[in-house]
């Protein structure tokens, strides 16, 4: 079946003409359509129909790159010309996208063919997609359970091969973690690898983009497409991009894996421990070597994080203010009634309290005490990183402290917030990280986190890709 082809193999399938793009293209479209996940917000059928048969047309002449007519999901973050782009948000549900992200620009070049855009968490805040305005996500292992957040659209559709890969974003762990409950392979690039022009912002000094797929080597594949500066983005690197695919087969021989004693304290479910370790194991039967580190400021991640994400949210949103940007709410009584109402109405209840949490925190008198303090802890967490990989060559560890959990079970913010435990040093360090299939627990997915240090991202290729050699996590599938 088209279907269960990774990306290397549709390539090859498009090439020899065993099918065309439009053939794939409406195949997904019909998986999409009879698919119950909600992983989607808007399906654009007609668009891809026409990129599909002008991607076959291209494919006909010669002159097609090796992406042509791959089909792939975009998240509803990222700015679409012409297509609706909502952020999971009531607050953009009419907002129709006058220009292209950067993203969409470059994946657009390549003519694939987008099939539409994946269901979020609002604003991309969430752990667990059950935050966005168009309702939760299913996990498509166990439809009981969240897919992760707040990538989850990308991965269910990734993981119930109704998209062959998807895009996702993460600023504190939204492409690792939906990829570690859905099963499948996300990489988080190194801050200022992809373009974040035209990707709506959550908080600026941690989001980026990354590619959501069944495997390492689709990842590099994808992640060729993606990389590169862009003057519209000023923190986005002038750094030459390699050929990610190049060095997947290097041999992990004498490779130096680092295990974080804090990543296995207390708190991490012991069937994700005996997966974890048993991935690590297999690393160690390959030959590479590893050893305890510290990384003795991680505790204090998730506190330093709920300061700057908010803080930066609070300022990233406050646009939206029913005149210049966003919903705008009926018959408002005068100005301030139109503010008031106009977020009130369009803001869900997480992204009013990040919201109502970074005002308080950058008000006068406050600043010092919490931004500024956790913009320092945000240096002693990069610091221990940068002691680590003076001794290791990667970093190993859980992505999430559990697997998937029930739908409507995780009520309270906080305990929600803790979820992100192992994802979130990787962005204030600004670091890559990945999140591979390697194994399960009680029937459910669980992911490594595999993190290298600034701009490693071919390592942290290489070293998932002959992990994948080895296993087949990442080809057990929920559907046939
Ligand atoms: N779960 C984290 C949050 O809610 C991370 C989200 C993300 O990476 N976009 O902020």
């Amino acid at each position: 079946m088209m279907h269960n082809l990774t990306i290397a193999e549709q390539i090859k399938g498009l090439k020899n003409r065993d099918f065309s793009s439009l053939e794939l293209t409406q195949h997904y479209l019909n998986r999409i359509d009879d698919s119950k996940l909600n992983a989607f917000i808007s399906v654009t059928s007609e668009q891809a129909i026409t990129q599909a048969k002008l991607a076959d047309s291209i494919l006909a002449k010669g002159n097609a790159t090796s992406l042509t007519g791959i089909p792939y999901a975009h998240k509803d973050i990222f700015c679409t010309k012409g297509v609706k782009t909502s952020a999971g948000s009531k607050m953009l549900d009419s907002f129709i996208s006058p220009y292209d992200a950067t993203l969409s620009e470059k994946l657009n070049s390549q003519n694939m063919v987008m099939l539409g855009k994946t269901n979020m968490d609002e604003f991309a805040m969430g752990s667990s997609n059950e935050n966005s305005y168009y309702g939760p996500v299913k996990n498509p292992w166990d439809t009981k359970k969240v897919p992760g957040g707040s990538s989850g659209g990308s991965a269910a559709a990734v993981a119930s091969h109704i998209s062959p890969f998807a895009t996702g974003t993460d600023t504190g762990g939204s492409i690792r973690q939906p990829a570690s409950l859905c099963g499948i392979t996300g990489l988080k690039p190194t801050y200022g690898r992809i373009s974040r022009y035209g990707m709506i912002a959550y908080a600026s000094s941690l989001d980026q983009a990354g590619p959501m797929t069944r495997t390492a080597e689709d990842s590099a594949i994808i992640l060729n497409a993606m990389a590169g500066f862009d003057t519209k983005d000023s923190t986005s690197a002038n750094k030459l991009v390699p050929d990610y695919t190049k060095n997947l087969s290097k041999s992990l021989k004498g490779l130096k894996i680092g295990l974080p004693k804090e990543y296995f304290s207390e708190g991490l479910d012991k069937g994700v421990e005996k997966v974890v370790m048993k991935a690590i194991n297999d690393y160690e039967s390959m030959g590479a070597e590893i050893i305890e580190v510290s990384l003795p400021n991680s505790i204090h991640a998730i506190p330093a994080y709920y300061i700057v994400a908010p803080c930066e949210c609070s300022s990233n949103l406050s646009r939206f203010d029913g005149v210049r940007y966003g919903y705008r709410c009926d018959d408002p009584k005068d100005l301030n009634d139109l503010y008031l109402r106009s977020r009130s109405e369009g803001f869900g209840d997480e992204v009013k309290r990040r919201i109502m949490i970074g005002a308080y925190a950058l008000s006068a008198g406050y600043y010092d005490a919490y931004y500024l303090k956790a913009q320092k802890v945000r240096q002693l967490i990069s610091e221990d990183f940068k002691k680590v990989f003076k001794e290791v060559d990667v970093v190993m560890g859980p992505v999430s402290p559990t697997a998937a959990f029930d739908l409507g079970s995780v009520k309270d913010p906080v305990s929600m917030y803790l979820a992100d435990i192992y994802t979130l040093s990787v962005n204030l360090a600004g670091l890559p990280g990945m999140s591979i299939p390697a194994g399960f627990s009680d029937n459910l997915p669980v992911g490594l986190q595999l993190i290298g240090d600034h701009w490693s991202e071919e390592l942290l290729l290489n070293t998932a890709h002959q992990f994948q050699l080895k296993t087949d996590w990442h080809h057990l599938s929920p559907v046939d």
